[in-house]
């Protein structure tokens, strides 16, 4: 049985799908106004192990993600200007360009990530037909208001507003700050459209029963997934900012236009990548995109791997020596399967130890996503001698279903770029026995020898790993 930590109960929950082996999983995608960062990417590398978890499980998956080329304003409560339009005047090129540029930008990066293509990839400009029924559907059902030439979602016209974040409505009102939008009337009510009232001269603009004008950020992905999933399916995701205003706004609008509760049964949401300054962002700058570090020397699958090491519900602190240790813990990994592809000439089906490790790596998924469990026992298995080489490769082949590093492809590069030189090996070797001696001017002569050559030994846990200095810092 598989089981979730659903914000929405805050508990591990079995998941038991709507209707019997199938599941509708919905993801809020990217606004594609810059490059995606590192943070953002580890949402999708997380939602990428829900995807392959739930396949792997025998379900008929339909994955949908979003595209936000329109809406998204720097601020989430309504507040501020629209990012793809800021994005575009800075660059000065047209809206459409921008959306179109960092859409593929973002694509290839998950290609990199081996992120599996969600089934349905949608764009909110596409949908805006989908987004003019569902507000009509709210003021019909008297949730709407007009004011100021913009259309509104009134919360108090529902009874549990707030209930995914556990928002106290009294205290948030006691101690709300001003609302810059004096139309509202209450600081918590959200717009579902914006008319040309608010932004003279935005690009994007389409006509709607409330003038012309284009959607606030919300309601495209109640519009969206209600087109390819129903008024009410399984699973949504996200990264932990979006509880307390967008996907708590998702909520609102879609119970209160579809007329069904829950309308998702279960959220899962994604930890924050740090840095030294705290959460990734775009907004407080030095955030890291793929490239900068591919940029660096380090591949891709790389950072893939740093991620694995984190569970998905907690933070986790990026740094270069961080990301080179999981550099060389996935190259070991590709080393131990070249060889094991080397040693046998056919994977065999698995029986005894083999399948009982294979059977602890997807309950250690199944279980709320514990990547790093799985991980420990990938490693675990690697080192067992009961199991026989032909099997042991089977067993990895078949947990990288779900860690989507390759695996299968170990041992085809002719030279691994981290092929060390034997001479800085046997250094590492004799500066280790230098400090056991508690040598430790040796020790360091040999750290300066070792620089001196290009390299750097950096000391962890598990024992000193070598890296090449023009890796990071
Ligand atoms: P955006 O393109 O800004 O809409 O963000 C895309 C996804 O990345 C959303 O699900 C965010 O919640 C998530 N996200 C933003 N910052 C971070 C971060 N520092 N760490 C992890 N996920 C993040
Ligand atoms: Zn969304």
């Amino acid at each position: 049985m598989i089981r979730f930590y659903n914000t929405l109960t805050r508990s591990l929950e079995d998941f038991v799908p709507l209707e019997e082996g199938k599941v509708g999983l919905y993801c809020c995608g990217p606004t594609v106004y810059n490059y995606a960062h590192i943070g953002n990417l580890r949402t999708y590398i997380f939602e990428d192990l829900l995807h392959r978890t739930l396949v792997h499980a025998g379900y008929k998956l339909k994955h949908v993600m979003n595209i936000t080329d329109v809406g998204h304003l720097t601020g989430d409560g309504d507040d501020g200007e629209d990012k793809m339009a800021k994005s575009a005047r800075e660059a000065g090129r047209s809206v459409w360009d921008i959306a179109a540029f960092y859409t593929e930008a973002f694509f290839h990066d998950e290609a990199l990530l081996n992120i599996i293509r969600p089934d349905v990839v949608c764009k909110a400009t596409d949908n805006i037909d989908g987004m003019i029924e569902v507000i009509k559907l709210l003021e019909e059902k008297g949730h709407t208001y007009t004011a100021g030439g913009n259309v509104y979602f009134s919360i108090d016209t529902i009874d549990d507003y707030g209930k995914l974040a556990k928002l106290n409505l009294d205290e948030l009102k006691e101690g709300a700050r001003i609302e810059v939008d004096g139309n509202k009337r209450n600081p918590k009510d959200f717009v579902l459209w914006f008319t040309n009232s608010k932004f003279q001269g935005q690009a994007m603009q389409w006509p709607s029963p409330w003038g012309t004008g284009y959607p606030g950020w919300h309601i495209e992905c109640s519009a969206m997934s209600s087109r390819y999933l129903g008024h009410q399916f399984d699973i949504h995701c996200g990264g932990i900012d979006a509880i307390p205003v967008h996907h708590t706004n998702e909520i609102a609008q879609s119970e209160a236009a579809f007329g069904i509760k829950p309308w998702v049964r279960y959220w899962l949401h994604g930890e924050f990548l740090l840095n030294d300054k705290g959460k990734m962002s775009k907004s407080s700058g030095g955030f890291l995109t793929l490239t900068s570090l591919t940029d660096q020397g380090y591949d891709p699958l790389d950072y893939r791997y740093f991620c694995l090491t984190g569970h998905y519900r907690s933070q986790l602190r990026f740094s270069f020596d961080s990301l080179s240790q999981a550099r060389q813990a996935r190259l070991t990994l590709m080393r131990r399967v070249a060889a094991l592809k080397a040693a046998t000439k056919a994977a065999a089906a698995l029986s005894g130890r083999a399948a009982e490790l294979e059977k602890a790596f997807f309950d250690a998924m199944e279980d709320d996503l514990k990547a790093p469990q799985a991980l420990a026992v990938l490693w675990t298995a690697l080192r067992d001698e009961s199991v026989d080489d032909a099997q042991k490769l089977a067993l990895v082949l078949s947990m990288d279903s779900i860690l989507g590093l390759s695996l299968d492809k170990a041992g085809e590069d002719a030279a691994p770029a981290d092929s060390f030189p034997q001479e800085a090996l046997d250094l590492v070797a004799q500066r280790t026995a230098a400090k056991k001696a508690k040598d430790f001017k040796r020790a360091d002569e040999i750290r300066d020898q070792l620089t001196a050559m290009g390299f750097k030994v950096v000391d962890t846990p598990k024992g000193p790993v070598l890296e090449r200095c023009n890796l990071g810092n």
